[in-house]
């Protein structure tokens, strides 16, 4: 090694003297042990790669009051917390990695009140002996959807895996081709049927099925009609699919279940709102299917969940399967789901209380109204470095759920001189709290439509902070 690089090691302090040092700052009088010597060796640890790698200046890096500045700083980072609240600026409504579903204020408070105290998740109140964690959903579900019976999962995966596993293993599920689904991240259609130990058989190509190629396929090992809700692409052409209605037809027939994994699931008829029609939950009860699963954070607007409702006979298997005890909900979810749930009851109430469906039915003249008011405010700093535009641009649905709707939405397209549009998202998302926007045309672009009134502010003091630190 160069002698140079050398002495520069042997002049980074060690740990010892670098804790002695911080006992003359009180702030970090009140720092976990553990924190501080996580931050104190880190720091060495950057140092060390630095002189290494012969970053410039390295030697005016190596003063205590440095060093302890860069553990301080260090210190902080270890003190907030990972999972933080941010801004979506996207337009993206059901954003899988932002959370998807922001709850209603019902929920929300509700989570709060099973949180802090003992409840009857598991007590029957009117017998006074162990019950069942579904029955705080289970009437609300069937009243909304007029199925026989329902339960809930941690997630819908978890209720497609679990529904396939009591109604098929070791037997066929016949799926039609155009059907076999990737959702994102890891979640592929004939995977999950494989680890369920359903044996999957392909029918039909994949832009057109028939009732014959079901009918075909059906033999003494079939254990199940699986139709999957294609939510998150479209098939336009020359395409013919089985509906769920001749499915179920077929799966009387033959006496076999009829399930459907419907995907994101919702119980609005978004036609009504303008938007495209997505099958709802109600229409596939009533259709006949024996076996409906669905997301609770999708288009439903609430928690987490997996929800599966259908003919009782079946929910009661599946209801008795050890792999439910694996994948059971948590009652904080139970608690947001049943008070999601309960504002469904009036249509016009869940459009206005669930966020989700608030942000997905907005008037374009509501997020105008938005993006002109955050227009104004940021005229009004009067930096000629910074330039602003209102655009209008589409908002996605999200969540695998109607890809090719149009949401046409107010955006802001902003540029500063000085800065490229990869600094400005880079400085934003940065931002505590981190505001998360996409860039379009070497301009930095937020889409109202998810942006929430309170996050103005945030918007605000981000720029002030960028436009004063960061511009060269
Ligand atoms: C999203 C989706 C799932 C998985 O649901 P999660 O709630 O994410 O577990 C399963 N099937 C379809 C068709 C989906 O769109």
């Amino acid at each position: 090694m160069e002698p140079i690089r050398q002495s520069l090691l042997k002049k980074l302090p060690g740990v010892d003297h670098l804790l002695e040092q911080t006992k003359a700052d009180p702030f970090f009088e009140d720092i976990p042990r553990s924190v501080l010597v996580n931050s104190v060796r880190s720091v060495i640890d950057l140092l060390r790669s630095d002189i290494l790698s012969a970053a410039p200046d390295i030697e005016k890096n190596l003063s205590d009051t440095v060093i302890l500045e860069k553990i301080r700083a260090r210190v902080q980072t270890e003190l907030s917390l990972n999972l933080i609240p941010l801004v979506n600026a996207t337009g993206v409504v059901v954003h899988t990695n932002l959370g998807r579903s922001l709850l209603a204020s019902e929920a929300i408070e509700n989570i709060a009140l099973v949180a802090g105290s003992y409840s009857n998740l598991e007590f029957d109140l009117e017998l006074g002996r162990r019950g069942s964690r579904y029955s705080a959903v289970e009437d609300i579900l069937c009243e909304l959807t007029r199925a026989e019976a329902a339960m809930v999962v941690n997630n819908n995966a978890g209720a497609v895996l679990l529904a396939l596993e009591t109604l098929s293993k070791g037997k066929t599920a016949i799926v039609s081709r155009g059907e076999l689904v990737e959702i994102g991240g890891s979640f592929r259609i004939p995977d999950v049927m494989a680890r369920s130990g359903a044996i999957l058989k392909e029918v039909g190509t994949t832009n057109r099925t028939h009732p014959r190629d079901y009918e075909g396929a059906i033999d003494a090992d079939t254990g199940l009609l699986l139709k999957v809700h294609t939510s998150n692409y479209s098939v336009v052409g020359f395409t013919a699919s089985v509906s769920l209605k001749e499915l179920v037809t077929i799966g009387k027939k033959y006496q076999l279940p009829v399930m459907e994994d419907l995907g994101s699931g919702t119980f609005t008829d978004f036609s009504k709102y303008g938007l495209k029609k997505e099958p709802t939950v109600q229409e596939s009860v009533s259709a006949g299917a024996d076996i409906i699963t669905f997301s609770g954070d999708k288009l439903l607007g609430g928690p987490q969940a997996g929800i599966i409702v259908g003919k009782k006979e079946f929910i009661d298997r599946i209801k008795k399967n050890p792999i439910t005890r694996a994948l059971r909900i948590d009652k904080l979810t139970l608690a947001a789901l049943e008070s999601t749930l309960r504002l469904y009851r009036d249509p016009e109430k869940a459009i206005r209380r669930i966020p989700t469906l608030r942000m997905l039915t907005m008037p374009f003249e509501e997020i105008e109204k938005k993006a002109e008011m955050l227009y104004d405010l940021l005229k009004n700093l009067n930096d000629s470095r910074l330039s602003v535009k209102l655009l209008t641009l589409s908002s996605r649905v999200g969540g695998g759920a109607l890809p090719i709707q149009e949401l046409p939405s107010r955006c802001l397209s902003v540029t500063i001189q000085g800065m490229s549009a990869n600094r400005i998202e880079w400085a934003m998302r940065n931002h505590k709290p981190p505001i998360i926007g996409r860039i379009e045309e070497d301009a930095f672009i937020m889409d109202m439509r998810t942006v929430q009134d309170a996050d103005i502010d945030v918007i605000m003091s981000a720029f002030h902070k960028i436009l004063k630190e960061d511009v060269q």
